[in-house]
């Protein structure tokens, strides 16, 4: 009998841990990642021969970053290890490849997706202009490369990653001028019984909003009318506070971002069925608790199903992992199955009181202007979707994309693609789920053509 072909897409905590079950169990899952080293985004690895060392790099995450790390080394020959491959189509029970030696595809009789998430985007005056990189850019320069994205930084948005990232910066020895959040101090408050489920997530977050504090930034909760200013290059951040007092932050970088967006389009590629999350504000592939979606022989594990951060991630990969084993017909540890359920119950609590902590700020889209751009691929502004959406009955998003090209561009939509679904619901007094979701189009990332590799 052959051997089940079993690829895993994505070596982030969830894809490393549904590997190291598999191996486990005597299958030699096929394991690709697009970047060179495995870690995923929060412990991502900088090159080799970097000056920062991990403690410096990885903080209170070190043991878990470099216990990810050593997954791989563990687990030896028994992996077909692929770095540096993007995954950029699927079609039925095949993948398409792009790797260090050109094109090429890869059958599979069970997938486990485990893509991971990206920043969620939300244009504001000046956010085109050199200078501004969203949060999770400002982390990758300082993780990957050791540098710092300017000498005077304005962090500014939502979510954990914002005062994380500004306490990273600061503790690496940049000059962090201003942290502001656009949600709500009210918010925090409110959902801390929930915040408590993990208490020691809960205590990182509040030590990094602590030495934040210590170190004197200026910082606001409930900010807007945010404004990126200066002539060829950021010059200064300006906000109103929540008493509508403007203020202006001399700057000459700044990190903004508004939460987190799974990375779902191979889901969609593969066929799964999607459902709307009206917390995250957006569609995600079904999953089962167990990791399964509606599609025979694809399983979910991690971020790219909906936000649950790094140690779901983990749960999550091994957990679907037990399900491919289980669907292949063979025997799994039922115990583990049983206490990896229980965890993520937990886990979920802890989830929702942040996603409520953090809610994404819709309501500053009405604040976007006309003349501003909202795809950078295409240069297409928010007169323009707004005015597409109105004049020329654009009720939902692939219309939209069809009369604008929003989402026709090298992103894909990854990038502007939930802004500009909130932009449509806001112009036709619609719900954000009645817009709906761009479909997943291949290749999911641009790629050379004629097979030419640089
Ligand atoms: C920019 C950014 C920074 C973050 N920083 C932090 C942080 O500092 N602290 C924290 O607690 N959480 C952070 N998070 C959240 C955290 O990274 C996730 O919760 C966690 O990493 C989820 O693990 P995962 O395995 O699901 O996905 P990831 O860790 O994102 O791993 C997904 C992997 O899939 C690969 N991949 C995706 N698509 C393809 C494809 N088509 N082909 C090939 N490979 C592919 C990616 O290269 C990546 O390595 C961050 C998230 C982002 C987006």
């Amino acid at each position: 009998m052959t051997e089940p072909i079993v690829a895993v897409v994505g070596a982030g905590p969830a894809g490393m841990r549904a590997a190291e079950v598999l191996v486990r169990a005597g299958v030699r899952p096929i394991l690709f990642d697009e970047a060179e080293q495995p870690g995923g985004q929060i412990y991502r690895q900088p090159p080799e021969g970097a000056a920062r060392r991990a403690r410096q790099i990885y903080g209170f995450e070190t043991r878990k970053a470099q216990a990810i790390h050593g997954v791989l080394r563990e687990m030896g020959n028994n992996v077909d290890y692929r770095p540096g491959t993007l995954v950029w189509n699927v079609l039925q029970d095949r993948l398409d490849l792009l790797g260090p030696r050109g094109y090429g595809a890869q059958q599979f009789d069970g997938l486990i997706l485990a893509t991971g998430a990206m920043e969620r985007i939300l244009p504001f005056p000046g956010w085109t202009l050199p200078g501004v990189f969203t949060l999770g850019g400002a982390q990758i320069a300082l993780k990957s490369q050791g540098v710092s994205i300017g000498r005077r930084i304005a962090f500014v948005g939502g979510g954990p990653l914002l005062p994380l990232v500004a306490h990273q910066y600061a503790k690496a020895g940049a000059e962090v001028a201003a942290v502001l959040d656009v949600t709500s101090f009210s918010a925090k408050i409110t959902h801390l019984p929930g915040l408590l489920a993990q208490p020691a997530t809960l205590a990182k977050g509040l030590w990094y909003a602590a030495s934040n504090r210590a170190r004197n930034f200026a910082g606001s909760f409930s900010v807007r009318a945010i404004r990126a200013v200066g002539r060829a290059q950021v010059e200064a951040l300006v906000y109103e506070d929540k008493s509508a007092k403007r203020h202006r932050i001399a700057c000459d970088a700044i990190g903004a971002s508004f939460g987190l967006r799974s990375e779902t389009q191979l889901a969609d590629l593969a066929g799964c069925r999607f459902v709307f999350d009206p917390l995250e504000r957006q569609w995600l592939p079904e999953r089962t608790p167990e990791g399964r979606s509606s599609v025979p022989h694809v399983y979910l594990a991690g971020d790219g199903a909906g936000i649950g951060g790094a140690d779901v991630a983990e749960l999550q990969g091994r957990r679907a992992a037990l399900s491919v084993l289980e669907d292949l017909g063979q025997r799994t540890n039922t115990g583990e199955a049983r206490r990896l359920g229980h965890k993520l119950v937990k886990q979920a609590h802890f989830r929702r009181a942040l996603e409520n902590a953090y809610p994404f700020p819709h309501h500053l889209v009405d604040e976007i202007h006309d003349e501003e751009i909202i795809c950078r691929c295409e240069g297409i502004t928010a007169g323009a979707l707004r005015e597409a959406s109105r004049q020329k009955e654009a009720p939902e998003l692939n219309r939209l994309k069809a009369l604008t090209r929003i989402g026709m561009g090298r992103c894909q939509g990854r990038v502007c693609g939930h802004a500009a679904a909130e932009l449509l619901a806001r112009a036709r007094h619609a719900d954000i789920k009645s817009v709906g979701r761009l479909r997943g189009q291949p290749p999911v990332k641009p790629i050379p053509v004629l097979g030419v590799v640089p």
